[in-house]
């Protein structure tokens, strides 16, 4: 399967470092491998990997990660298999939104 990739630079997506406590669970629970832990902190290594899907929100502890779920775009990046990524849209001819 192709990796899913959203449209650079525009993810919604913070981390408050001082405030994660390193466990984990972001890591796991992210389905594009968009954190690492480093020494015990998470970091964001992919942020235009991320979908906003929510999960990493929803599984922090410490409420160190917002993210603004479902502004992610899955038209685009469906359009951007087929047309490529310079071509993509959110829509049709006359877009989504
Ligand atoms: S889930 Fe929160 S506290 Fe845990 S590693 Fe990730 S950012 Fe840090
Ligand atoms: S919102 Fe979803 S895709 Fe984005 S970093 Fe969090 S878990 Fe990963």
């Amino acid at each position: 399967m192709k990796k899913l990739r959203y449209m650079t630079g525009v993810t919604t997506l913070k981390l408050d470092q001082d405030s994660c406590v390193g466990c984990g669970n972001c890591e796991t629970v992210c389905p594009h491998a968009v954190f690492q832990i480093e020494n015990k902190k998470a970091v964001i290594t992919d942020p235009d990997g991320c979908m906003e899907c929510g999960a990493c929100q929803n599984n922090c502890p410490t409420l160190a990660i917002t993210v603004e779920p479902g502004v992610g775009c899955a038209a685009y990046i469906i359009s951007g298999w087929i047309y490529g990524r310079e071509n993509a849209s959110c829509g049709g001819p006359n877009g989504c939104c």
